[in-house]
């Protein structure tokens, strides 16, 4: 599944250069090996920085988790943005209870994730139907 274009080569060499160390861990997307810069940072030559995880359920989870952040911050942006509105006398009722149901949806997810971790094992068909709601909430 790697590829080794010349181009992934090339990038490889430059990370060596630049100091950065080859680890055993392999990309969970594309199978070549991870790189760990002076900065601690872990590369991929493809797809740049990655986190690395332990199998295929835990890398949904982190994505997952990452969008759900991603969205609270969004969120919470938009209801400050509506109160703010409705300071001003703008009515905003409806589009600030839209955006309460998103966060309450979204704090609930990751209170599920977060809870998982803990436990440190998560049936891996929750984790895929929260990315699919909250996909289709974005
Ligand atoms: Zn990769």
């Amino acid at each position: 599944m790697a590829q080794r274009s010349p181009d992934v080569v090339k990038k490889m060499a430059d990370l060596l250069r630049a100091g950065a160390t080859m680890l055993s861990e392999r990309c969970p997307v594309c199978g070549l090996p991870l790189f760990r810069l002076r900065s601690g940072e872990v590369v991929c030559p493809v797809h740049g920085r990655v986190y690395i995880v332990r199998d295929e359920s835990e890398v949904s989870r982190v994505t997952v988790q990452g969008v759900l952040e991603e969205l609270e911050k969004v969120v919470a942006t938009r209801i400050s943005e509506s109160l703010e509105a409705a300071k001003r006398g703008e009515p905003r009722a409806r589009e600030l209870s839209e955006w309460l149901d998103v966060l309450e949806r979204t704090e609930r997810i990751l209170s599920m994730i977060r809870r998982a971790q803990a436990q440190g094992e998560v049936e891996k068909s929750n984790v895929e139907n929260s990315e699919r709601g909250a996909r289709k909430r974005q």
